[in-house]
């Protein structure tokens, strides 16, 4: 069987061998997704156990969905929708829009709400979206600890927290915000 660009993957994994939800698999399949990428296989369990973990690899090898689908998978299953429970943070206004498309996708799979917050943006209508309730925020750290400090944005239940790109945020000079 050939996979992910091509290279022999007889020896690889399938998605429903990573541990997610029959939800998930589905909105892969539907996807196209054959098989999980190298960075996919090893991060994806990992994450299920909700341990900590720090994943390199080159653009273009599936990053986003290797933490955006345990992600997705660790959602609380009832109640939802109001406080985020998850928190993604990355470098540029294009990433933020990028990767919160990916997880929307990704999520319809249980209907996840996802909000993008950015800098450029009305804070106002990232204000009352906010009020309205969501599961997972992506966000600059600009903008994030802007809502922070006006007590818009709650992160009380948050439980998992992703810094995309994070050598990117720390060479834009966000190390303090991060650190906030
Ligand atoms: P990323 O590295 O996260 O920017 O992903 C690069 C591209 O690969 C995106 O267009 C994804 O939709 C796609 N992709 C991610 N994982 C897989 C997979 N397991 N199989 C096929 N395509 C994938």
């Amino acid at each position: 069987r050939r996979g992910w660009r091509g290279t022999f993957m007889s020896d690889v994994t399938d998605f429903s061998d990573l541990g997610l939800r029959e939800e998930l698999l589905a909105v892969l399949a539907d996807l196209g997704y054959e098989a999980p990428t190298p960075i996919q296989q090893e991060s994806i369990p990992q994450m299920l156990t909700g341990s900590d973990l720090l994943g390199q690899a080159a653009t273009g090898t599936g990053k986003t969905a290797a933490f955006a689908l345990p992600l997705l998978n660790r959602l609380p299953q009832q109640d939802r929708g109001k406080l985020p429970t998850a928190l993604v943070l990355v470098p540029t206004r294009e990433l933020c829009i990028q990767v919160s498309s990916a997880i929307h996708r990704y999520g319809r799979a249980f209907d996840a709400r996802t909000l993008p917050i950015y800098g450029g943006q009305p804070i106002g209508r990232q204000i009352s979206t906010l009020k309205r309730g969501t599961d997972i925020v992506i966000g600059t750290p600009g903008r994030v600890l802007d809502h922070l400090n006006r007590r818009t944005l709650d992160l009380g239940s948050v439980a998992t927290v992703v810094l995309d790109e994070a050598d990117e945020m720390l060479d834009m000079g966000f190390a303090e915000d991060l650190d906030s």
